[in-house]
């Protein structure tokens, strides 16, 4: 019997109605002769209510007692889904992260799983039953609840498909798919059939949403993962291991096979070498200008910012010149301020001239394997950028990804530009 691991996420679970709509689809699920394991977020915006509850007894919460707090907004969905379960008819049994078997390390907040042996769940599903996990929670070595990180629920769902070697992980959430651009702010970007685990990760990391962590599993053990709406009957994005193919023959494995196929009839030369286009707002840059260049100093710099927890994203550093050099990064808006602090202190210990950070950028990404090979695309997305008159304040690439940092109010206009651009619009 195939064992399917299904995932619902917070709205899909939001309430009464909505868990027994739920209940119902996995009930069919299960009648049509698979084994089925669930892994549930908390309903609605419950995880939010916890935390503002929390933080009005306490403004800084233990660590420990906040996880075990937190953990108990996929208790309540778990228990009503197997409730619902039950009252039409079908076995089924809820486990919290703990009885279900994963062990975590000890960093509460973000815990990261360190071993999930699914024995009791296998059992359960041995005997027939529907398991319904509770998602974002595991437990230590020493039995303290621990959660996962904000989102951590798709997680827990990669992590119990991985365990039990489910067929695939089916995370239904309030959207159909993977898009290739965001749909709110480009209208006609197109669901995609399939994509593959390292172009997802660079989407999940900027901007589109699922947990990145849950993204990195499935990649690991080769765990199928497809996104589709819990409200709706259409068909998700598959995201699986997709063979590098220069000529974009479509892989046909599992995916539907959509009316033409995505990677046909595209005209121009660079063309289907990307697969979307991501962004992300609230991204403040800090420019040090003539640091001296020699050893020591880009770690003199951001040691002190990674001991204050500030995480950086683009770095630039110029070529020097008369053994000075430019350097600049950029942080979220909201460590900005941090990020100061900690960089006028260095600033003066090296002496580098620190000047005037800039806030309200915003950056976009164009995300494709495709792109590895392909020259033009670079260039293409630069002219299109300014044709349209956005202005390219920092530059970085990966080898399937180039994000461009530019003012925040032109991150619209820059995503519909490369979207057609690259025209992604078009199967
Ligand atoms: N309930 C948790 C959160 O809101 C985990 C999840 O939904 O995946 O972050
Ligand atoms: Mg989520």
């Amino acid at each position: 019997m195939a064992v399917l691991v299904q995932k619902y996420g917070g709205t899909s679970v939001g309430d009464a109605e909505k868990i027994r709509h739920v209940a119902e689809r996995i009930a069919a699920a299960h009648r049509a002769g698979n084994s089925i394991a669930v892994v549930v977020s908390a309903m609605g915006d419950t995880t939010d209510r916890l935390i503002d509850l929390a933080q009005s007894i306490s403004a800084t919460p233990d660590p420990r007692e906040l996880d075990l707090l937190l953990s108990t907004g996929e208790l309540v969905s778990c228990t009503l889904v197997t409730m619902a379960l039950r009252e039409i008819g079908e076995q089924a049994v809820s486990m919290s992260g703990a009885q279900a078997g994963i062990r975590t390390d000890t960093a509460h907040g973000s815990a990261s799983i360190v071993d999930f042996d699914a024995e009791r769940v296998q059992q359960a599903l041995d005997a027939g039953r529907i398991v319904i996990v509770a998602g974002f929670q595991g437990v230590t070595h020493e039995m303290d609840v621990t959660t996962l990180g904000r989102g951590g629920s798709d997680t827990t769902a990669v992590a119990l498909a991985a365990a039990l070697g489910a067929e695939r992980c089916e995370v239904y959430t309030d959207v159909d798919g993977i898009y290739t651009a965001d749909p709110r702010i480009v209208p006609d970007a197109r669901k995609l059939e399939e994509i593959g685990y390292e172009e997802m990760l660079e989407l999940a990391s900027y901007g589109a949403k699922m947990h990145p962590r849950s993204i990195e599993l499935a990649a690991w053990y080769n765990t199928p993962v497809l996104v589709a709406s819990s409200a709706r009957d259409v068909p998700g994005t598959l995201i699986h291991e997709i063979a590098p193919s220069g000529d974009g023959a479509p892989s046909g494995d599992g995916a539907p096979a959509g009316a033409g196929g995505p990677e046909e009839g595209a005209g121009m030369e660079v063309a289907n070498k990307v697969r979307g286009v991501t962004y992300e707002r609230g991204v403040a840059r800090i420019p040090l200008r003539a640091v001296p260049a020699r050893p020591g100093i880009a770690a003199a710099v951001f040691e002190p910012l990674a001991a204050s927890n500030i995480s950086v994203d683009t770095i630039v550093q110029n070529a020097s010149a008369e053994r000075l050099t430019d350097l600049s990064f950029t942080v979220d808006s909201s460590d900005l301020r941090a990020a100061l602090q900690v960089t006028e202190g260095v600033a003066g210990a090296i002496g580098a001239e620190e000047c005037v950070s800039h806030d309200n950028l915003g950056q976009v990404s164009i995300v494709g394997t495709g792109m590895q090979n392909a020259p033009g695309v670079a260039a293409v997305m630069f002219s299109a950028l300014a044709e349209a008159g956005v202005n390219i304040e920092m530059i970085t690439t990966s080898q399937i990804r180039i994000t461009c940092v530019v003012d925040e109010a032109q991150v619209n206009d820059a995503v519909r530009t490369l979207h057609a651009a690259f025209e992604l619009a078009e199967g």
